[in-house]
């Protein structure tokens, strides 16, 4: 049995069956604009005061709006950043991370937004990675799972999407290693100006397609 983390938004955790489970990689996936970011900060900044939120960092994260999301949250200080700046940047952290986290007392979970930006920019870089080392994001994707697994945390991984030719449906980036890693899978949906649906991909435990609703405030998601 798997426990579950709040997302921070009761409609959502409800909807979710509790939540955000412990022990997998949960990815979440949609397209530029969609709220992933929202998502995690919310869930970071709420669980904040339950313990250590490890949050790994690619798109430099707003400060303005955590501060508009935590409002004067005095545990915001639990939440560990690490900003990873380039695709360098993040063969150093993950390992970097992987080693803190088992020395940090009370770790709620671990954000990482967004594991495939970097990758997906550095795609020359990356053929030559490959060659010395293997495939490097397969080996970042397996190291966070069994993270999950040993530490008993909620992994949540966002993602990029894009569109196949002739096709209105948006895809995650990445091959298949990180959908086969996931246990559970959802995408974000624009519905409206501040209107989202988180859409159930992939879980073992909820029906496919299923559908729950949140908006993005400004103060957070609800
Ligand atoms: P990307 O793929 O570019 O990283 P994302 O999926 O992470 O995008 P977010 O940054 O989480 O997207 O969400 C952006 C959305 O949040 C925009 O629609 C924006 O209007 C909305 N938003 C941001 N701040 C506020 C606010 N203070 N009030 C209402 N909506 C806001
Ligand atoms: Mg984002």
């Amino acid at each position: 049995m798997n426990g579950r983390i709040s997302t921070g938004v009761k409609r959502l955790d409800d909807c979710l069956g509790g939540g955000i489970e412990r022990g997998i990689i949960t990815e979440i996936y949609g397209e530029a604009g969609s709220g992933k970011t929202n998502f995690c900060l919310n869930l970071a900044i709420r669980n904040s005061q339950f313990g250590n939120v490890l949050y790994i960092d690619t798109e430099g994260v707003s400060g303005e709006r955590v501060s508009q999301i935590s409002g004067n949250s005095e545990t915001i200080s639990n939440i560990k950043f690490f900003r990873v700046r380039s695709y360098d940047e993040q063969l150093e952290a993950v390992p970097k991370v992987i080693n803190v986290a088992p020395a940090l007392e009370n770790v709620i979970a671990l954000i990482f937004d967004t594991v495939t930006a970097h990758y997906r920019v550095e795609r020359d870089r990356r053929a030559e990675l490959r060659k010395r080392y293997g495939n490097t994001l397969t080996y970042q994707i397996e190291m966070l799972n069994n993270l999950a697994i040993n530490m008993d945390i909620p992994v949540i991984m966002v993602n990029q999407v894009y569109t196949e030719k002739n096709s209105i449906d948006v895809m995650p980036v990445g091959g298949s290693a990180l959908s086969h890693m996931a246990k559970a899978i959802f995408m974000i949906q624009k519905v409206g100006q501040n209107r989202r649906d988180l859409v159930v991909i992939k879980h073992r435990s909820l029906p496919e397609h299923k559908k729950c609703a949140f908006i993005i405030t400004g103060t957070g998601i609800e």
